[in-house]
């Protein structure tokens, strides 16, 4: 059996990181087995659905690098689920309703009041059919015994149907709801497992009576706890917190990912720079039953530790034109986004201001400068020049360094000297040391 997962987001928003972490899911787990990952647009609901978020959705999951295999439209499919209707309708198993949304409240009410379970109270079968309003159509649980599944994340789940309200699968203008058009694609397009957020438990157990009435085994299941934010103050914006926003701040996607592939797992987050390294190590076993923590800075720590490692082949096509290994060497150590590099290679090629100084600082540096021209530049010229200078000034520690930074790159602090002072070169270091010394 080939593994086939999907993910079926509804185009009426953008994907934020909950429902980034079940594509995630989906994709590395059918990345791990070798099967394929399906992109389920769930646009049934033309009310809500755009064609703008259907696209941003596309766009940010290529941006992640989580490429489907195959993309299909519930919008494109309805004649297939006409027919399954037709099939269900026939076999008895959906049935027409035309209760009124104030009678079913009422109902539930009364029933509630009684201290019974609010569960829909079918008709008899032979009930006549109320012609002067459309119907909106039922699914007929099969109250016969327990439905029960071994879920991949939450084990052994038992439901028993009695307690389930037969669910509404279609309205009365003939629109569909998620929950049969959702099955009939699972069939139609051989989906193996079901990964998705544990508030589809529910609906996972009337689907599964519903694969079995269309005649089809149930995929297997794997509902995962549901994210939340790791501080109070987050959760309102946790919603908002997506791949748009990553965007804009100049996180690599794959931070993102490090982290929502290992929340709320027994593995820990770490820095792994491919997508096919985290599918080799996914495994719904390590899954946990508590709610996983996400937190924004948790992805900003490991976004910089990836690029403080990161092979130039990995970023040469997003650095800026002329950027070249050796800077990208001696810079990525000290950048916690890609953005910072851009200011960082021009202390490196550009002009930078010469700091002002005091006295003694004016000294150092003009002597600094005397001493750079006559070190030898093939060995370690840093280490050269900085030992000399120890020699010949009896300064040591900030009071050494600090002026020689400032003069060399403008700023108060920033990467390790010894590789910029490589990528700038005796012509440069003399220039900027003697330009910060006149000053
Ligand atoms: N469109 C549904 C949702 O976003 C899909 C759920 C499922 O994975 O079956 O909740």
């Amino acid at each position: 059996m080939s593994v086939v997962t999907r993910f079926a987001p509804s185009p009426t928003g953008r994907l934020h990181v909950g429902n980034i972490r079940t594509a995630l899911h989906n994709f590395l787990f059918a990345r791990k087995e070798g099967g394929a990952f399906i992109l389920r647009i769930d646009d049934t609901d033309r009310e809500r659905s755009t064609d703008e978020f259907d696209l941003a959705i596309r766009d940010d999951l290529e941006w992640l690098g989580l490429t489907a295999d195959k993309l299909v439209r519930q919008s494109q499919r309805f004649d297939l689920y006409e027919r399954e209707f037709a099939r269900l309708k026939a076999a008895g198993r959906v049935y027409a309703c035309y209760e009124t949304p104030e009678e079913l409240e009422l109902r539930r009410k009364v029933l509630l009041g009684r201290g019974l379970p609010p569960v829909y109270e079918r008709k008899p079968a032979d009930a006549p059919a109320q012609e002067d309003r459309p119907p909106h159509w039922r699914f007929r649980l099969d109250h016969h015994s327990p439905i029960a599944w071994n879920d991949l994340i939450r084990g052994e789940q038992k439901f028993d149907p009695k307690l389930l309200s037969d669910p509404v699968v279609r309205r009365e203008d003939g629109s569909w709801l998620y929950l049969l058009p959702s099955v009939i694609d699972d069939i139609d397009l051989c989906v193996t497992h079901v990964v998705r957020g544990e508030d589809h438990v529910s609906n996972s157990a009337v689907q599964i009576q519903m694969f079995e009435a269309l005649g089809s085994k149930p995929p297997l299941f794997a509902h995962e706890a549901l994210l939340v934010a790791a501080e109070g103050k987050l959760s309102k914006r946790l919603g908002s917190y997506g791949a748009e926003h990553l965007r804009e701040e100049g996180v690599e996607p794959i931070a993102l990912l490090d982290v929502l592939a290992r929340i709320g797992t027994s593995q820990p987050v770490e820095p792994i720079a491919s997508v096919e390294e985290l599918a080799e190590s996914f495994d719904f076993s390590t899954f946990g039953r508590a709610p996983a923590h996400f937190d924004p800075h948790e992805v900003e720590l490991i976004n910089a530790r990836l690029l403080h490692h990161l092979d130039y082949a990995l970023v040469a096509d997003r650095l800026p034109a002329g950027a070249t290994e050796q800077d990208w060497l001696a810079l990525r150590g000290n950048i916690e986004r890609l953005g910072d590099f851009a200011g960082w290679l021009a202390v490196l090629h550009g002009d930078v201001d010469p700091p002002e100084l005091g006295h003694d600082e004016r000294l150092l540096v003009k002597e600094a400068a005397g001493l750079a021209e006559k070190i030898d530049w093939s060995g370690e010229p840093w280490r050269a020049l900085t030992d000399e200078l120890k020699r010949s000034t009896g300064k040591k520690g900030r009071d050494l360094f600090h002026p020689l930074r400032l003069a060399l790159t403008g700023r108060e602090s920033g990467p390790e000297m010894a590789p910029l002072v490589l990528v700038m070169g005796k012509e440069m270091i003399v220039r900027r040391l003697e330009a910060a010394a006149r000053r």
